[in-house]
């Protein structure tokens, strides 16, 4: 952080930020009060945003540039083209653990309360690492997205990726926590996730999630899908034993199946059988390419973690 030389304890909030120029003047006006707020309050303390643009392709990134020479607490990193939310967030990461002592990352929509960030950083103080913002209900979402996250959370808990329930990305964390995230080199990232495998001292802030506050979701149904696929994925290795008892089920009852048709053979009821018979082929064949299906996720995830490639690229900072 160059450009502040005081010798307080800095804290960064990282914005990942996509197409978001319809809302970005709004949550800049709040952050920058929040910064303001933190410093005031704790006299210890200086506060910077630190906005990663990732590969928009509107006004954001010289709204972000216009922040940065207007105020010196406001940086920007500009990615070189879209690497999706959570690469993005993680280049913020990165940038906050060689610049700061804490990063809380926040979506740039202002669907999370801003002012919640001050009870964070209090929780911080006080000698917590990680601090998740849980949101404590869904009354904005619509009934599609909070059902569908809901189910995602179980599926997810019961395949063994242990999440917060009901936290997304809007969480605190202490140098110590963030230089122990960079150590991990996967590249199919799934914060969320990866965060809770850290350990250290952790806590909740509960808040009331809003809507977003301009601009449309950057997230439609198939972003969506894909990252519930990538967390399950990313996270358990149960799908992959879940076939063999899903295999082993279908032995069962074909065998089943044969004793059946034996029988029948012996009573010389034999001609009707033409629709068991073809039910069973569609069946059987439904399962292994479901199961083939599933082991190729798996595979395509060595393929892109044995690749090792960059997670982002960066364009240009200012
Ligand atoms: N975002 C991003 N890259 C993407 C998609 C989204 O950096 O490819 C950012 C976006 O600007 C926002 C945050 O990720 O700050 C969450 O996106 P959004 O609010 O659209 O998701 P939703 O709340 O609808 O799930
Ligand atoms: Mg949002």
């Amino acid at each position: 952080m160059e450009k502040d030389s005081t010798a307080r304890q800095n804290v960064v909030i990282v914005v990942p930020c996509y197409n978001e120029e319809a809302v970005l003047r709004e949550t800049h006006t709040r952050l920058t009060e929040v910064c303001r707020r933190i410093e005031q309050e704790h006299l210890c303390l200086s506060a910077h945003l630190l906005y990663v643009d990732d590969g928009s392709r509107d006004a954001t990134w010289q709204m972000i540039s216009e922040f940065a020479s207007q105020d010196k607490a406001s940086h920007g990193l500009r990615l070189s083209h879209n690497c999706g939310h959570q690469h993005a967030l993680w280049a913020g990461l990165e940038w906050a653990a060689h610049h700061a002592e804490a990063a809380v990352s926040i979506d740039a929509d202002l669907q999370d309360d801003v002012d919640v960030i001050l009870q964070m950083v209090q929780r911080w103080q006080s000698g917590v690492d990680i601090v998740y913002g849980v949101r404590r209900d869904r009354p904005t979402d619509t009934f599609f997205k909070k059902h569908s996250a809901q189910m995602f959370y179980r599926l997810l808990r019961k395949l063994g990726g242990d999440v917060v329930y009901n936290h997304a990305d809007f969480r605190l964390m202490s140098r110590r926590a963030l230089a122990a995230l960079m150590t991990y080199p996967e590249r199919n990232t799934f914060l969320r996730g990866m965060v809770r495998t850290l350990g250290f001292a952790e806590d909740t802030v509960l808040y009331d999630r809003g809507e977003r506050f301009a601009g449309e979701s950057k997230y439609p149904l198939r972003k969506m899908l894909a990252f519930a696929l990538d967390g399950i994925t990313s996270f358990s290795v149960r799908p992959l034993s879940l076939i063999v008892w899903i295999g082993l089920l279908i032995i069962l009852l074909a065998i089943a199946a044969v004793i059946y048709a034996l029988v029948q053979h012996a009573l010389g009821n034999t001609l009707p059988g033409w629709t068991s018979l073809l039910i069973s082929i569609w069946f059987v064949g439904g399962a292994m390419l479901t199961s083939l299906g599933v082991i190729g996720i798996y595979v395509g995830k060595i393929y892109s973690e044995v690749k090792q490639r960059p997670r982002y690229i960066v364009w240009e900072e200012c």
